[in-house]
């Protein structure tokens, strides 16, 4: 395949809270041989930004596994721990425009909020924020001295918003802009979210000090020039809070494809949390056949060639073949519909 100098700039963000499993594997080989299907760039991100969690060693062991497989980076590795300026540079701007607020609730006081207000949640989702300090702090609180977290207002319209994108509905009080983002995900097809409703003005930064994932990654992806997201689909939930925070910001909006889930033994996502075992990627051997396994999920063929470089270098064409040709085409009716 002759390859022609391109614009795409892929990459793969691990957190480190622990070694790679095959899950994570899946993830990182789709965004490398996508990138190297359309002749990018494919960067790796260190998404350490949540500190508390960060697990000592993981981040090197990850890089070390990466590798082991074959899979280098094309630029230095970027350090989210060494990056929050630019992320406080965000939040400063999305407070500017009245865009962001403090909140100084804890989980406890939203939790009563919403049984106050009589609203149910399904559980296992997460808590839509009822939007208690989007006026202010409560009486007695002041953002001086109580710690307080920034959340996103997503109940106005945006400056950088189309009028048109955004729909509005009228509550006993005032009017509320709902952010229903619809994005076309080049695997799972036509996506959309109510962000207003089914997740509420999101945390941008943790009263601990943290910058949240949703912020950090909006910004990095810009920063970076990232043009395109290739991600496990458990994230894919995340994208529509993405792109609105883009929209906020003004930044542009990259392509997002979201590769199938590795399932467990128990038909559960596996993942660190519960329990995922590290990838050994110690012998060629078993960076080879961690590989193979990762390759058999995203539906490559198996790999006849003995090394892990040839392996690596007969799944470009078959990517192309399986994905690229497909999002081409799907691609190319959503421009003739638009
Ligand atoms: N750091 C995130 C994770 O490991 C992935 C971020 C992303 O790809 O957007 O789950």
């Amino acid at each position: 395949m002759t390859q022609q100098p391109s614009n795409y700039r892929g990459r793969f963000a691990p957190s480190p809270t622990g070694p790679l499993h095959a899950g994570s594997l899946v993830a990182a080989l789709a965004s490398w041989l996508d990138a190297r299907a359309h002749g990018g760039q494919w960067l790796v991100r260190m998404e350490d930004v949540d500190t508390p969690r960060t697990v000592p060693g993981a981040a090197a062991r990850i890089l070390q596994q990466l590798a082991d497989c074959g899979l280098q980076s094309d630029e230095p590795v970027a350090w989210q721990s060494a990056r929050c300026a630019l992320y406080q540079e965000a939040l400063d701007q999305l407070i500017a425009a009245g865009l962001a607020y403090p909140c100084a609730c804890s989980r406890k006081e939203i939790e009563a909020a919403i049984a106050l207000a009589g609203e149910q949640r399904a559980r296992h989702t997460e808590l839509v924020y009822p939007g208690t300090c989007r006026h202010g702090l409560v009486p007695g609180r002041d953002s001086g001295h109580t710690p307080c977290a920034w959340r996103l207002r997503t109940d106005t319209h945006m400056e950088n918003e189309p009028i048109a994108l955004v729909e509005y509905t009228h509550t006993a009080i005032n009017l509320v802009a709902h952010h229903t983002i619809a994005w076309h995900d080049l695997r799972l097809g036509a996506q959309q979210q109510d962000v207003t409703a089914e997740v509420g003005d999101f945390v941008l930064k943790r009263a601990d000090g943290c910058f949240t994932y949703q912020l950090a990654v909006v910004v990095d992806d810009s920063a970076q020039s990232i043009t395109q997201v290739v991600r496990g689909v458990d994230l894919a939930d995340n994208t529509a809070r993405q792109i609105l925070l883009q929209r906020a910001l003004g930044l542009t909006t990259p392509q997002y494809l979201h590769t199938p889930l590795v399932l467990g033994a128990n038909g559960e996502k596996l993942s660190k949390q519960n329990g995922a075992l590290a990838l050994d990627t110690a012998s060629p051997a078993a960076a080879l056949a961690a590989l193979q396994q990762a390759a058999h999920v995203l539906g490559l063929p198996a790999a006849t060639q003995a090394t892990v470089a040839n392996a690596l270098a007969g799944w470009i064409p078959a990517w192309q073949a399986a994905y690229v040709d497909r999002y081409r085409a799907t691609a190319a009716r959503i421009d003739r519909a638009t």
